[in-house]
This record gives structure tokens, sequence and C-alpha cells, in this order.
């Protein structure tokens, strides 16, 4: 009798314990229930990621594109405290990475930083979670320092090209880790979310300006505009998220 009530209590706790989809809160055995593993799935871009040859010379790379349960799980992540979906989704980049045929051996990885007064608020930088578990996998060297915000830019949404612009001038300063930013070997810079591109630009000009090699930015998603097509063909395009 005495085992019987113990192994109900156990099963019990099993229950209690057993870890939430962060997405659905549905139990869930890994980070995410299969059934939002699945959705996330379908965000992933199929075909040979997109890089297209921009007059700069950013090269972009993105795991799949900003929509449906991917922008959910973007969201949880930056709004929600929902730290530990950087994990999967930070080695899910590592994949696209490792994948590419002509991704460069040896990068040192930036994250894009955000100003303090973000940073404080939201307690961690989500650009900089998905770097840590990506460089696990990768084994390439992290710089989570290596840009600072020294302006807090106000949302690019709703503005236009020159404000954007205007917005993000000067944005970034190099950081903490200038010392051992490497200049052998190329800087890759690492955000959650591709959109116009100017945040990754005015990140590369600060690099560039102070001697460094930018080769390009990794992002978890990206928004693709009207005219373009993600390669999974599973939903409509979304124009600038809010940072
Ligand atoms: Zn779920």
């Amino acid at each position: 009798m005495v085992i019987r009530e113990n192994k109900m209590l156990k099963h019990l706790w099993q229950l209690i314990l057993q870890a939430r989809c962060p997405l659905c809160q549905r139990p869930a055995r890994q980070t995410f229930c299969l059934d939002c593993q699945r959705q996330l799935q379908q965000c992933q871009t199929q075909s040979a990621p997109l890089i297209p040859e921009t007059p700069d010379d950013l090269n972009i790379l993105a795991w799949g594109h900003y929509g449906g349960e991917l922008k959910r799980a973007i969201a949880a992540l930056k709004y929600e405290d929902q730290r530990a979906i950087a994990q999967p989704l930070g080695q899910w980049i590592a994949q696209t990475w490792l994948q590419h045929p002509h991704h460069p051996q040896r990068v040192g990885v930036v994250p894009i930083p955000l100003h303090q007064n973000r940073l404080q608020q939201r307690g961690y930088n989500q650009a900089e979670l998905l770097a840590e578990h990506f460089c696990r996998v990768t084994g390439l060297p992290l710089y989570a320092q290596g840009l600072k915000r020294h302006r807090n830019t106000q949302p690019q949404f709703g503005l236009s090209l020159s404000q954007r612009q205007q917005n993000l001038a000067h944005a970034f300063v190099l950081g903490s880790d200038r010392q051992r930013l490497p200049r052998h070997i190329p800087i890759l810079l690492m955000d959650d979310i591709y959109t116009t591109g100017e945040t990754a630009r005015a990140a590369q000009q600060t690099l560039i300006q102070a001697g460094f090699k930018v080769w390009g930015v990794l992002t978890l998603a990206r928004t693709y505009r009207l005219t373009e097509t993600p390669a999974t063909g599973t939903s409509s395009p979304n124009q600038h998220p809010a940072n």
C-alpha cells in the first residue's frame, strides 16, 4: 500500500515538474513540445540560404524567415523572459552556418548589442544568448562585448530609410572586448532578426573604421520584401519587427 502511494506521489511530482513548452505551455520533453517544434521547423529556409552581394559586401545568412511560430518564439525570447529558448535556436543557427558551403572556416563572433537601458530592462541580450549557444556548437570564439550600443536608438518600425539611417548613425562603438577582437580573421555579426540591414551595416561600419574585417551577419530570422519569396513557402512576407 505504502509502495503504491509512493509511486502515485512520484508520478504526481513528475507531472508537476514536467517541463512546459514555452510557446504553448503544454508538457514538453525537450525545450519545445512536438507540435511547436514542427511548426518552428516549417519556418526554416529550406534551400541554400540567400546571400545577396550587397554593395558593401555584407553577407546575410539566416536560419529561417520571420513569421508564424518563429515570430512567436522570438517574441517569447525577447519579451517573456524565456531565455531557455536560445539554446535550441542557437544550435539551429549553428547548423545553418556549418551546412553553408561558403562559410569561412574561422570568424570571430560579435553579437549586436542592446543599449544599456534596454539591457537592464530585459536582463539579457537575446543576440548574445544565441551567439553563446552558436559558439558552443561551432567552437568559434565569441566576443560578447565586441561592440557597444552607445546611442539608445528608437525602434526602426515606421521610419523612412533616411530616418532609419539617421537613427542608427554612430549608434555603435567598440566595446570592452576591443583589445581581444581578432584582426587576422573576419568578424561575424549575430542578431536575432535581419530586417532592412541598417543595424548590421551600422555595426559593420564601426568595425571597419577601426580596421577590422566583417564577413557578414548571421541571424535566426530575416524578413522578406514583398517581391521576395522565402524558400519555405509557408507564410507571407513580414515587415519590420520592433527591436
Ligand atoms: Zn508548444
